[in-house]
């Protein structure tokens, strides 16, 4: 396993492999890995001849009063985790690598960017977009995974490269979680165990919502109300939002019938924002 860190480097690399024939795969990541990497990191082995992890806290998809800098970086720790799990080269530039001087060009998917998180981090998306296609250029792999976790950026970045034409095939993987439900989040680090205990609440809320739609509970409305409610249940709990969204414009919808929807939630927990969603499926789609 190769530790590279300038973009230069890891072109010529990927320019090499794809000569070969090989099939790259790319895990992206802003480091701290945890099961939920690991998983990703396991399917891109399944399907790649080469598997490349990047490893970049990006600073353009942080607000200025949100956790960049107290962001968990530990490259030796990362590189560690992921030693045995046929890795082939980490990507870990710096900022000033990936921003060069002078850098001035964004992408942005409008519309689903605004959306759901988008809504409370303002230029969230357009920083993820931005250094997602930077990497795609730098690393140039196939297939490129992501994680249902975050389902809202998997949606944008499927559109961005639909939209853009980029032949890189992109594969959702399941959310992991820890063993009492918790979606494993590098910001779960962040939580005191009182605020550890709270945050089953997401998951309760969601476990909820898919228990009623498994009964016949079709109205989004009271799905949503009834999410609203058991996170009420926890006086730590602040909530950003609970969306029930067509999981193609990210529209809201009224009633679930044909087509698969997404149950997303944002929730603070003390100074922490965690998000968890679950797709409920009509039975007839
Ligand atoms: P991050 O390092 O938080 O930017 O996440 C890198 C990738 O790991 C993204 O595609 C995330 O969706 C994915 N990921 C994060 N947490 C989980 C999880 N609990 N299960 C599956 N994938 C995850």
């Amino acid at each position: 396993m190769e530790i590279v860190t300038r973009s230069s480097r890891m072109r010529a690399i990927s320019q090499k492999l794809r000569e070969e024939g090989k099939r790259i795969g790319f895990v992206p990541t802003m480091g701290a890995l945890h099961d939920g990497h690991l998983s990703l990191i396991r399917e891109t082995r399944k399907m790649a001849d080469v598997v490349v992890v990047s490893i970049f806290v990006n600073p353009t998809q942080f607000g200025p009063s949100e956790d960049f800098e107290q962001y968990p970086r530990d490259l030796a720790r990362d590189a560690d985790r992921v030693a045995t799990l046929g890795v082939d080269y980490i990507f870990a530039p710096s900022a000033e690598d990936i921003y060069a001087p002078g850098f001035g060009t964004w992408v942005e998917v409008a519309d689903l960017s605004n959306k759901l998180c988008g809504a409370s981090r303002a230029g969230h998306f357009r920083g993820v977009c931005t250094v997602v296609s930077i990497l795609f250029n730098v690393v140039r792999p196939h297939f490129a995974f992501f994680g249902q976790k975050d389902a809202q950026q998997s949606i944008i970045i499927k559109r961005m490269v639909k939209d853009l034409r980029i032949g890189v095939e992109i594969v959702v993987c399941p959310t992991v979680r820890e063993i009492d439900g918790l979606a494993v989040s590098s910001r779960n680090a962040f939580l005191n165990p009182e605020e550890r205990q709270s945050a089953l609440c997401l998951h309760r809320a969601l476990s909820r919502c898919s228990e009623l739609f498994a009964e016949g509970q079709h109205n989004a409305a009271l799905l949503s109300q009834e999410i609203e409610r058991v996170l009420s249940t926890e006086p730590q709990a602040k909530v950003d939002y609970v969306a029930i969204v067509s999981i193609d414009d990210l529209e809201p919808v009224e009633t679930i019938e044909k087509n698969p929807v997404l149950v997303a939630l944002a929730v603070w927990i003390g100074k922490t924002r965690l998000i968890d969603n679950v797709v409920l499926i009509p039975l007839q789609s």
